[in-house]
Protein backbone atom coordinates (compact mmCIF):
# COMPACT_ATOMS: atom_id res chain seq x y z
CA UNK A 1 0.00 0.00 0.00
CA UNK A 2 1.37 3.37 -0.93
CA UNK A 3 2.58 5.26 2.04
CA UNK A 4 2.84 2.62 4.27
CA UNK A 5 6.33 3.08 6.01
CA UNK A 6 5.73 6.66 6.28
CA UNK A 7 2.19 6.02 7.85
CA UNK A 8 4.10 3.31 10.66
CA UNK A 9 6.74 5.61 11.17
CA UNK A 10 4.61 8.86 11.19
CA UNK A 11 2.03 6.63 14.24
CA UNK A 12 5.38 5.47 16.16
CA UNK A 13 6.55 8.84 16.23
CA UNK A 14 3.21 11.16 17.25
CA UNK A 15 2.74 8.45 20.18
CA UNK A 16 5.77 9.02 21.66
CA UNK A 17 5.64 12.63 21.13
CA UNK A 18 1.81 12.27 22.91
CA UNK A 19 3.61 10.25 25.52
CA UNK A 20 5.90 12.84 26.38
CA UNK A 21 3.47 15.61 26.49
CA UNK A 22 1.19 13.36 29.18
CA UNK A 23 4.12 13.36 31.04
CA UNK A 24 4.77 17.32 31.40
CA UNK A 25 1.02 17.67 31.47
CA UNK A 26 0.89 15.51 34.76
CA UNK A 27 3.40 18.06 36.57
CA UNK A 28 2.63 21.26 34.30
CA UNK A 29 5.20 24.07 33.93
CA UNK A 30 5.10 27.68 33.97
CA UNK A 31 4.95 28.58 30.51
CA UNK A 32 7.47 30.20 28.42
CA UNK A 33 6.56 33.21 25.92
CA UNK A 34 7.87 33.21 22.51
CA UNK A 35 8.44 36.51 20.64
CA UNK A 36 5.05 36.76 19.12
CA UNK A 37 3.50 36.42 23.07
CA UNK A 38 2.18 32.92 22.41
CA UNK A 39 2.95 30.28 24.79
CA UNK A 40 5.16 27.31 24.65
CA UNK A 41 5.99 24.64 27.17
CA UNK A 42 8.77 22.17 27.60
CA UNK A 43 6.64 19.81 26.10
CA UNK A 44 6.45 21.53 22.84
CA UNK A 45 9.80 21.58 22.40
CA UNK A 46 10.49 18.02 23.54
CA UNK A 47 7.90 16.56 21.23
CA UNK A 48 9.40 18.84 18.10
CA UNK A 49 12.46 16.84 19.37
CA UNK A 50 11.59 13.58 19.18
CA UNK A 51 9.21 13.49 16.00
CA UNK A 52 12.08 15.31 14.10
CA UNK A 53 14.84 12.32 15.45
CA UNK A 54 12.47 9.95 14.11
CA UNK A 55 11.42 11.58 10.44
CA UNK A 56 15.31 12.06 9.96
CA UNK A 57 16.68 8.72 11.00
CA UNK A 58 13.55 7.58 8.29
CA UNK A 59 13.30 9.96 5.58
CA UNK A 60 16.82 11.80 5.70
CA UNK A 61 15.74 13.75 2.71
CA UNK A 62 12.33 14.91 3.69
CA UNK A 63 12.30 18.92 5.00
CA UNK A 64 10.17 19.21 8.37
CA UNK A 65 8.47 22.51 8.74
CA UNK A 66 7.48 22.84 12.11
CA UNK A 67 5.84 25.12 14.49
CA UNK A 68 9.26 25.51 17.18
CA UNK A 69 12.42 26.80 16.91
CA UNK A 70 15.13 26.21 19.25
CA UNK A 71 17.27 29.62 19.26
CA UNK A 72 15.39 30.83 22.32
CA UNK A 73 15.98 27.53 23.95
CA UNK A 74 19.75 27.92 23.08
CA UNK A 75 20.17 31.55 25.00
CA UNK A 76 22.17 31.13 28.52
CA UNK A 77 18.98 32.41 30.22
CA UNK A 78 17.39 29.52 28.94
CA UNK A 79 19.84 27.14 30.03
CA UNK A 80 17.25 25.68 32.76
CA UNK A 81 14.57 25.18 30.44
CA UNK A 82 16.97 23.06 27.91
CA UNK A 83 18.01 20.90 31.04
CA UNK A 84 14.55 20.29 31.27
CA UNK A 85 13.49 19.57 27.77
CA UNK A 86 16.04 16.88 27.52
CA UNK A 87 15.74 15.24 30.92
CA UNK A 88 11.93 14.23 29.30
CA UNK A 89 12.93 13.69 26.07
CA UNK A 90 15.42 11.10 28.03
CA UNK A 91 12.30 9.20 29.06
CA UNK A 92 11.76 8.39 25.18
CA UNK A 93 15.42 8.67 24.15
CA UNK A 94 18.21 7.51 26.88
CA UNK A 95 21.36 9.08 25.88
CA UNK A 96 19.78 12.36 24.22
CA UNK A 97 22.13 15.05 25.01
CA UNK A 98 20.96 18.68 24.97
CA UNK A 99 23.15 19.27 21.87
CA UNK A 100 21.07 16.69 20.17
CA UNK A 101 17.68 18.35 21.27
CA UNK A 102 18.46 21.37 19.99
CA UNK A 103 19.71 19.81 17.05
CA UNK A 104 16.61 17.79 16.54
CA UNK A 105 14.13 21.00 17.28
CA UNK A 106 15.91 22.99 14.94
CA UNK A 107 15.67 19.92 11.82
CA UNK A 108 11.86 21.18 12.08
CA UNK A 109 13.35 24.81 10.11
CA UNK A 110 12.64 22.98 6.45
CA UNK A 111 10.90 24.58 3.73
CA UNK A 112 8.16 23.48 1.76
CA UNK A 113 8.72 21.40 -1.52
CA UNK A 114 7.95 19.17 -3.58
CA UNK A 115 7.82 16.84 -0.36
CA UNK A 116 7.89 17.57 3.02
CA UNK A 117 6.47 17.16 6.47
CA UNK A 118 4.63 19.48 8.34
CA UNK A 119 3.98 19.14 12.02
CA UNK A 120 2.70 21.17 15.14
CA UNK A 121 4.29 19.59 18.53
CA UNK A 122 1.89 20.62 20.78
CA UNK A 123 -1.71 21.80 18.91
CA UNK A 124 -3.65 24.00 21.48
CA UNK A 125 -1.28 25.17 23.70
CA UNK A 126 -3.65 26.78 25.28
CA UNK A 127 -5.70 24.07 25.90
CA UNK A 128 -2.84 22.14 26.54
CA UNK A 129 -2.01 24.68 29.86
CA UNK A 130 -5.72 24.51 30.57
CA UNK A 131 -5.63 20.51 31.26
CA UNK A 132 -7.75 20.75 28.04
CA UNK A 133 -7.44 19.12 24.45
CA UNK A 134 -4.13 19.27 22.40
CA UNK A 135 -3.27 17.59 20.22
CA UNK A 136 0.29 16.69 17.80
CA UNK A 137 -0.18 16.65 14.19
CA UNK A 138 2.07 15.56 11.69
CA UNK A 139 1.29 15.26 8.20
CA UNK A 140 3.44 14.68 4.71
CA UNK A 141 2.66 16.92 1.73
CA UNK A 142 3.64 15.68 -1.50
CA UNK A 143 3.10 17.62 -4.89
CA UNK A 144 0.78 20.27 -3.19
CA UNK A 145 -1.30 17.41 -1.57
CA UNK A 146 -1.61 16.39 1.80
CA UNK A 147 -1.23 11.88 1.59
CA UNK A 148 -0.58 11.40 5.26
CA UNK A 149 -1.88 12.92 7.93
CA UNK A 150 -1.71 11.60 12.20
CA UNK A 151 -3.55 13.53 14.92
CA UNK A 152 -2.36 12.37 18.40
CA UNK A 153 -5.33 13.78 21.13
CA UNK A 154 -3.87 12.43 24.55
CA UNK A 155 -6.60 14.27 26.05
CA UNK A 156 -9.89 12.98 23.91
CA UNK A 157 -12.14 10.73 26.50
CA UNK A 158 -12.63 7.44 25.05
CA UNK A 159 -15.46 5.32 26.10
CA UNK A 160 -14.45 2.17 28.60
CA UNK A 161 -10.56 3.17 28.83
CA UNK A 162 -8.06 5.42 29.67
CA UNK A 163 -8.18 8.89 27.26
CA UNK A 164 -6.20 9.42 24.10
CA UNK A 165 -7.12 8.92 20.53
CA UNK A 166 -5.38 8.74 17.17
CA UNK A 167 -6.75 9.66 14.18
CA UNK A 168 -4.73 9.04 10.95
CA UNK A 169 -5.83 8.91 7.19
CA UNK A 170 -3.70 8.03 3.92
CA UNK A 171 -5.08 9.46 0.77
CA UNK A 172 -7.38 7.16 -0.93
CA UNK A 173 -7.52 5.03 1.64
CA UNK A 174 -9.70 5.91 4.44
CA UNK A 175 -9.52 7.19 7.93
CA UNK A 176 -9.17 5.51 11.49
CA UNK A 177 -8.94 5.75 14.51
CA UNK A 178 -7.08 3.91 18.07
CA UNK A 179 -7.28 4.48 21.39
CA UNK A 180 -3.55 5.67 22.22
CA UNK A 181 -3.31 3.19 25.25
CA UNK A 182 -3.68 0.27 22.78
CA UNK A 183 -6.04 -1.91 20.46
CA UNK A 184 -6.84 -1.50 16.60
CA UNK A 185 -7.47 1.11 13.88
CA UNK A 186 -10.86 1.25 13.31
CA UNK A 187 -12.15 2.76 10.11
CA UNK A 188 -13.98 6.25 10.71
CA UNK A 189 -16.57 7.77 8.84
CA UNK A 190 -18.59 11.50 9.02
CA UNK A 191 -21.87 12.12 10.24
CA UNK A 192 -24.93 11.39 8.20
CA UNK A 193 -27.42 13.61 8.03
CA UNK A 194 -30.53 11.64 9.95
CA UNK A 195 -27.69 11.54 13.13
CA UNK A 196 -29.92 14.10 14.73
CA UNK A 197 -27.84 13.89 18.13
CA UNK A 198 -24.14 13.95 16.45
CA UNK A 199 -25.51 17.77 14.16
CA UNK A 200 -23.75 19.84 16.30
CA UNK A 201 -20.74 22.26 15.27
CA UNK A 202 -17.64 22.33 17.21
CA UNK A 203 -15.46 25.41 17.17
CA UNK A 204 -12.52 26.87 19.24
CA UNK A 205 -12.72 27.59 22.96
CA UNK A 206 -10.35 30.79 22.51
CA UNK A 207 -12.85 33.67 20.91
CA UNK A 208 -9.52 35.29 19.34
CA UNK A 209 -9.18 32.21 17.05
CA UNK A 210 -12.30 32.65 15.13
CA UNK A 211 -15.64 35.14 15.16
CA UNK A 212 -17.93 33.20 17.41
CA UNK A 213 -20.90 35.54 16.41
CA UNK A 214 -20.63 34.77 13.21
CA UNK A 215 -20.15 31.30 13.19
CA UNK A 216 -22.94 30.48 15.56
CA UNK A 217 -25.68 32.71 12.91
CA UNK A 218 -23.39 30.51 9.61
CA UNK A 219 -24.32 27.24 11.62
CA UNK A 220 -27.97 27.89 12.36
CA UNK A 221 -28.58 28.88 8.42
CA UNK A 222 -27.22 25.34 7.76
CA UNK A 223 -30.14 24.13 10.25
CA UNK A 224 -27.90 23.25 13.19
CA UNK A 225 -29.40 24.28 15.82
CA UNK A 226 -27.83 23.42 18.93
CA UNK A 227 -24.87 25.40 21.10
CA UNK A 228 -21.70 24.82 20.07
CA UNK A 229 -19.08 22.31 21.12
CA UNK A 230 -16.04 24.06 22.31
CA UNK A 231 -12.96 22.61 21.74
CA UNK A 232 -9.01 23.35 21.18
CA UNK A 233 -7.05 22.36 18.62
CA UNK A 234 -7.08 19.66 15.66
CA UNK A 235 -8.95 17.33 18.07
CA UNK A 236 -12.01 19.24 16.14
CA UNK A 237 -10.92 17.39 13.23
CA UNK A 238 -10.65 14.58 15.44
CA UNK A 239 -14.18 15.12 16.19
CA UNK A 240 -16.00 15.51 12.68
CA UNK A 241 -13.82 12.48 11.41
CA UNK A 242 -15.48 10.30 13.67
CA UNK A 243 -18.88 11.77 13.38
CA UNK A 244 -19.41 13.24 16.58
CA UNK A 245 -19.73 16.81 15.16
CA UNK A 246 -20.83 17.65 11.39
CA UNK A 247 -19.45 21.35 11.42
CA UNK A 248 -16.18 23.16 12.57
CA UNK A 249 -15.67 26.54 11.57
CA UNK A 250 -12.77 29.23 12.00
CA UNK A 251 -13.70 32.15 10.23
CA UNK A 252 -11.45 34.99 10.63
CA UNK A 253 -11.77 37.12 13.84
CA UNK A 254 -12.98 40.82 13.60
CA UNK A 255 -9.84 41.83 15.99
CA UNK A 256 -6.95 39.80 14.06
CA UNK A 257 -8.24 40.57 9.87
CA UNK A 258 -4.75 39.93 8.48
CA UNK A 259 -4.14 36.20 10.60
CA UNK A 260 -3.54 34.08 7.65
CA UNK A 261 -3.79 29.65 9.33
CA UNK A 262 -0.30 27.76 9.15
CA UNK A 263 -0.33 24.71 7.49
CA UNK A 264 0.75 22.63 10.45
CA UNK A 265 -2.47 23.62 12.42
CA UNK A 266 -4.60 22.00 9.69
CA UNK A 267 -3.28 19.45 7.08
CA UNK A 268 -3.02 16.54 9.40
CA UNK A 269 -6.68 17.37 10.50
CA UNK A 270 -7.68 18.21 6.64
CA UNK A 271 -6.62 14.68 5.39
CA UNK A 272 -8.66 12.81 8.30
CA UNK A 273 -11.78 14.33 7.38
CA UNK A 274 -11.82 14.34 3.76
CA UNK A 275 -11.15 10.44 4.14
CA UNK A 276 -13.45 9.97 6.41
CA UNK A 277 -15.82 11.31 3.52
CA UNK A 278 -16.24 14.93 4.49
CA UNK A 279 -14.76 18.58 3.34
CA UNK A 280 -12.53 20.77 3.63
CA UNK A 281 -11.91 24.84 2.35
CA UNK A 282 -11.78 27.97 3.20
CA UNK A 283 -14.73 30.21 3.76
CA UNK A 284 -14.69 31.02 0.01
CA UNK A 285 -14.96 27.31 -1.27
CA UNK A 286 -11.72 27.21 -1.98
CA UNK A 287 -9.33 24.47 -1.29
CA UNK A 288 -6.73 24.99 1.61
CA UNK A 289 -3.15 25.39 0.00
CA UNK A 290 -0.46 23.35 1.32
CA UNK A 291 2.23 24.47 -0.93
CA UNK A 292 3.00 27.98 -0.88
CA UNK A 293 4.51 28.27 2.11
CA UNK A 294 4.00 27.36 6.11
CA UNK A 295 1.18 30.41 6.05
CA UNK A 296 -1.67 29.58 4.00
CA UNK A 297 -2.04 33.54 2.33
CA UNK A 298 -4.21 32.88 -0.39
CA UNK A 299 -7.22 31.32 2.15
CA UNK A 300 -9.43 32.93 4.96
CA UNK A 301 -11.49 30.79 7.23
CA UNK A 302 -11.38 26.87 7.15
CA UNK A 303 -14.87 25.25 6.61
CA UNK A 304 -15.25 21.49 7.93
CA UNK A 305 -17.64 19.67 7.56
CA UNK A 306 -19.90 15.92 6.84
CA UNK A 307 -19.38 17.32 3.13
CA UNK A 308 -23.34 17.02 3.09
CA UNK A 309 -23.90 20.69 4.65
CA UNK A 310 -20.88 21.85 2.97
CA UNK A 311 -22.31 23.77 0.21
CA UNK A 312 -25.46 25.08 2.51
CA UNK A 313 -22.83 26.51 4.75
CA UNK A 314 -20.49 28.24 1.89
CA UNK A 315 -23.72 29.67 0.42
CA UNK A 316 -24.62 31.44 4.44
CA UNK A 317 -21.14 32.52 4.11
CA UNK A 318 -21.61 34.45 1.20
CA UNK A 319 -24.51 36.50 2.27
P1 LIG B 1 -7.46 26.31 18.39
O1 LIG B 1 -7.06 25.48 19.54
O2 LIG B 1 -8.28 25.61 17.37
O3 LIG B 1 -8.04 27.63 18.79
O4 LIG B 1 -6.15 26.61 17.55
C1 LIG B 1 -4.91 26.85 18.10
C2 LIG B 1 -4.10 27.53 17.04
O5 LIG B 1 -4.65 28.80 16.74
C3 LIG B 1 -2.68 27.85 17.43
O6 LIG B 1 -1.84 26.80 17.03
C4 LIG B 1 -2.36 29.12 16.66
O7 LIG B 1 -1.47 28.85 15.60
C5 LIG B 1 -3.69 29.54 16.07
N1 LIG B 1 -4.01 30.97 16.19
C6 LIG B 1 -3.37 31.92 16.89
N2 LIG B 1 -3.96 33.14 16.69
C7 LIG B 1 -4.99 32.93 15.83
C8 LIG B 1 -5.98 33.79 15.22
N3 LIG B 1 -6.02 35.09 15.46
N4 LIG B 1 -6.87 33.23 14.39
C9 LIG B 1 -6.85 31.91 14.14
N5 LIG B 1 -5.95 31.06 14.68
C10 LIG B 1 -5.02 31.55 15.52
MG1 LIG C 1 -1.07 25.00 16.53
Amino acid sequence: MAYEREKQIAIEAALVAGKLCEQVRGNIPPAMEKGDKSPVTVADYGAQAVICKALSEAFPDDPVVGEEDATELKSPEMAENLTKVTNYVKEQIPNATPEQVVNWINKGNGKVGPRYWTLDPIDGTKGFLRQDQYAVALALVEGGEVKVGVLVCPAMPVENNQPGMLYVAVRGEGAAMMPVAGGELTPIHVVKPDDAANMRFVESVESSHGDQERQNAVAKAAGITAPSVRVDSQAKYGIVASGQAALYLRLPSPKYPDYRENIWDHAAGAIVVEEAGGRVTDLYGKPLNFADGSKMVDNRGVVVSNGVIHDQVLAALQQ
